[in-house]
């Protein structure tokens, strides 16, 4: 992949209805390059939609990422609970492998009051046994366990890349402002280019090349996030972000969920190669 993909979580406010196909259209009209397919409350598309989005995806270029239903924990209770969010995550990979898009995002846990090494344990063991569901099915698409912005919820960014180096076939989607959000850090230039290195050391330098990324504005208080904002609502430096991105040549899926959308995924398309400027030029000045 090359370069940043810049896209909206969810259909653009400003398509003529709210489908995924008029979604995509607008995507490609607004000039942005990805779109994030919401199944947040569902897998409710059927097959014959799932292909008519791959061919109106494939006329206009626009590449597509999912995001499986909330309701899933795989540190869940009981037996039941259990496999009822491995379905969901298998749904959710299969209708995204039908759409041909090509990486799918979910929240793995809750902690339920667990120690967070017990959550773990549950997340990596049934994840494994559906990651090697889907391989038996030779599904290609990417899963990604999500960092996640509040602390009752499974998903540090150290838990996410665990689960990386331990799973064959997942990749971690990162969520710059939930992990501002959850730590009140991770806000600067160097900050975020210390992610960027942890996510290298790890998992190599192809996954920075493969990266599933959300940005949006957010607000949050001492139990995390409390809601997603305009990027020029928060505090939010996600212009220090995109230079840290393009500093380290990130590649890969940008989605904007911030509620304007368009509006934000927009700024971050602009913004972006005008920090490449502003980086060339000061090298220039140097030299
Ligand atoms: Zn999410």
């Amino acid at each position: 992949m090359a370069g940043l993909l810049f896209g909206t979580g969810g259909t653009p406010h400003s398509a003529k209805t709210g489908s995924t196909i008029d979604g995509i259209k607008r995507i490609a009209e607004l000039g942005l390059e990805c779109l994030e397919i919401e199944f947040v409350q569902g897998v409710k598309m059927g097959e014959a939609t799932a292909r008519l989005v791959a061919e109106t995806a494939a006329k206009t270029g626009v590449r597509l990422t999912v995001h499986a239903p909330y309701f899933i924990n795989l540190n869940a209770k009981t037996p039941e609970k259990i496999k009822a969010s491995q379905d969901r995550l298998v749904q959710t990979a299969r209708i995204a492998s039908l759409c041909q898009a090509e990486s799918a995002t979910f929240h793995a846990a809750f902690y339920l009051n667990d120690p967070p090494e017990k959550a773990y344990n549950s997340v990596k063991e049934y994840l494994k046994e559906t990651i090697s569901q889907l391989k038996h099915e030779n599904n290609q698409v990417w899963v990604r366990p999500e960092v996640m912005g509040k602390p009752t919820q499974f998903g540090t960014l150290e838990e996410v890349l665990n689960l990386c180096t331990e799973i064959e076939g997942i990749a971690p989607c990162i969520d710059f402002s939930h992990w501002h959000a959850r730590t009140g850090k991770f806000n600067s230039y160097q900050e975020f280019t210390s992610i960027l290195d942890q996510v290298k050391d790890r998992l190599g330098r192809a996954a920075l090349d493969n990266m599933h990324i959300h940005i949006s504005g957010i607000a949050y208080g001492k139990k995390g996030e409390t809601k997603h904002l305009g990027l020029k609502e928060s505090d939010f430096q996600y212009a220090e972000l995109l230079r840290a991105l393009k500093d380290y040549n990130a590649n890969g899926f940008a989605i904007c969920e911030s509620p304007n959308l368009e509006e934000d995924a927009l700024l971050l398309q602009t913004t972006y190669p005008t920090l490449l400027e502003q980086t060339d030029s000061s090298r220039l000045e140097k030299s």
